[in-house]
């Protein structure tokens, strides 16, 4: 089954976020297969975003998500990467759709709550970047059969 990163920004961790954030991946049934605290720092922050490094806006996105330690998370779902995308609304949480995440939680460009890989590719690359072999527990929960049908879980 697919799985995605996703990390709860210090502008979630700061605002007492992270358990709304949570709650609403729990019901939505997406299954949480990995979760850590962790301060990030310059260097992981030029690989994770590495397409805006040469952004004039680069240093206030490193002071950003440096401000405060983040939660990171391994969600995991048939088309989890898409699922998640959607649930996190588009970057600038001015423009995003009400329902959801950066619509309903925050209203800044940059300081948008939580991150989503963009494409299954892109997941495996940055879930290996923040975990380590190990810290990623590929279980299935036991109400497996009441999230997806049989057919679906076959595919
Ligand atoms: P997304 O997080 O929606 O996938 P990007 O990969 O384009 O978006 O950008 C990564 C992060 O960089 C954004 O979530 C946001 O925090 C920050 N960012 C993007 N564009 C800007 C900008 N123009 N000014 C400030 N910060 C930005």
């Amino acid at each position: 089954m697919e799985q995605t990163l996703v990390i709860l920004k210090p502008s979630a961790v700061e605002r007492g976020l992270m358990g709304e954030i949570i709650a609403r991946i729990e019901k939505r049934g997406l299954i949480i297969c990995g979760m850590k605290m962790m301060q990030l720092d310059e260097k992981i922050l030029r690989e994770h975003y590495a397409h805006l490094v040469d952004r004039p806006f680069f240093p206030s996105i490193v002071k950003s998500m440096t401000a405060s330690p983040v939660v990171v998370m391994c969600l995991k779902g048939i088309d989890v990467v898409e699922v998640f995308r959607k649930m996190t609304g588009v970057t600038n949480g001015r423009q995003a759709e009400p329902g959801t995440l950066r619509g309903d939680f925050c209203v800044s460009n940059q300081a948008n709550i939580v991150h989503a890989s963009d494409s299954p590719e892109n997941a495996v690359i940055e879930l290996a970047r923040f975990f380590a072999p190990g810290e990623i527990f590929d279980y299935t929960p036991a109400n497996i059969r009441f999230l997806y049908s049989d057919d679906e879980l076959k595919a």
